[in-house]
């Protein structure tokens, strides 16, 4: 069945609550919406984020890239040959991964409406049921552990929470947190490069002689510098884990063959797309390196897709994927993301029916 044609349009929802890390404040996400028409009138739909501090992509750069680049390489081609449209996406320019993420999940969506499937079945259907983790923003002490608190009543086992602004108060910030939620709540800390390889030894150090029982820390130092990520999994013994330096599945063949990391934190927006995340987490699988699934703070479809991918794998072992819930509004209608579970549709594609103007409306 051939693409008839490729629709991006750019939307905005605010968030609940500002979204604080090392990296950037947040108060609302834009996104592009990608539909994907057929002949026959099956519609697909992704979405792509724009993250400029990590992936470089912006909301302008992503509509450009979706309609000048991608869709004159796609209208007129066959749906069937999904592999073969996914290759010619990822040959069609350096960078801009988001676009391409987003264009392939529209292209998924509608591949799996003409199968009748759902989209994790497609990839082989390990289960249908996730658990989510929430997320604690960069804050004052007692406004985090606050909102630690809350997520647990909520239903949380799993905290990931945003360090590395400032050494000494992450240090407090996590203890804090820890004696307030209890030994039994999981704890993740993301420092998004924030620290410095010596710094990083030192406050983990410091957590494991405090007994703080820390599962894992994401992205201690620089993006670029595998070497001192390899410094500090080397010398600690708090599970590290690599989200910024790892985008491509070449980058996660380099950090698994270096033991530069003991987890990998896939996303689709720096993989650009669902075959590329897929690959990494079998290069991870190979090495012997699990992987959790996150995303940008994005839209809800584009985390969807995520969630089915996580479904599938056998290989993605940990979810992050609260961003829908930081939402004031949805792109979809019945929306899936409220608490701790997901529960994915049995829907043909992602599964929802999305919402012909998704900015505004509460969730
Ligand atoms: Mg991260």
């Amino acid at each position: 069945m051939k693409i008839r044609n490729i629709i991006p349009s750019c939307q905005t929802i605010p968030l609940i609550k500002p979204f604080i890390t090392a990296l950037r404040k947040v108060t609302s996400i834009e996104f592009v919406m990608i539909r994907v028409l057929l002949e026959d009138g099956t519609e697909g739909v992704g979405t792509a984020s724009p993250t400029v501090v990590i992936t470089g992509d912006s909301l302008q750069g992503i509509e450009s890239a979706v309609q000048t680049i991608l869709s004159p390489l796609l209208i007129g081609r066959e749906i069937e040959q999904i592999a073969a449209l996914s290759q010619t996406i990822q040959h069609s320019c350096i960078g801009n991964t988001s676009a391409k993420a987003g264009m392939e999940i529209a292209l998924f969506d509608a591949y799996a409406k003409k199968l009748n499937v759902p989209l994790f079945q497609l990839f082989g259907g390990k289960t249908n049921t996730l658990q989510n983790d929430m997320t604690i923003s960069i804050n004052e002490t007692d406004r985090m552990v606050k909102d630690a608190v809350e997520g647990v009543k909520k239903g949380f086992n799993a905290l990931k929470i945003k360090a590395g602004l400032d050494v000494a108060e992450d240090h407090e910030r996590i203890q804090a947190i820890r004696e307030e939620v209890g030994p039994l709540i999981e704890i993740r800390v993301d420092a998004n490069q924030g620290w410095t390889k010596k710094e990083a030894v030192r406050i983990i150090d410091g957590w494991e002689k405090a007994g703080l029982n820390i599962n894992l820390v994401e992205q201690p130092v620089a993006a670029w510098d595998l070497a001192s990520l390899k410094y500090v999994t080397d010398r600690v013994n708090t599970p590290i884990m690599a989200d910024e330096s790892v985008f491509s599945p070449k980058q996660a063949l380099e950090l698994v063959q270096m033991r530069a990391v003991d987890w990998l934190n896939i996303k689709l927006m720096k993989a650009g797309g669902i075959f590329r995340a897929m690959h990494i987490a079998d290069i991870a699988q190979a090495g012997g390196i699990p992987c959790m699934i996150g995303s940008m703070m994005e839209s809800g479809t584009g985390v969807l897709a995520a969630a089915h991918i996580a479904a599938a794998h056998p290989n993605i072992k940990k979810i992050d994927l609260d961003a829908p819930l930081w939402l004031k509004g949805s792109d979809f209608k019945a929306f899936p993301f409220k608490g701790p579970t997901i529960v994915l549709s049995e829907k043909p594609g992602i599964g929802y029916d999305f919402m012909e103007n998704s900015g505004g409306g509460e969730a």
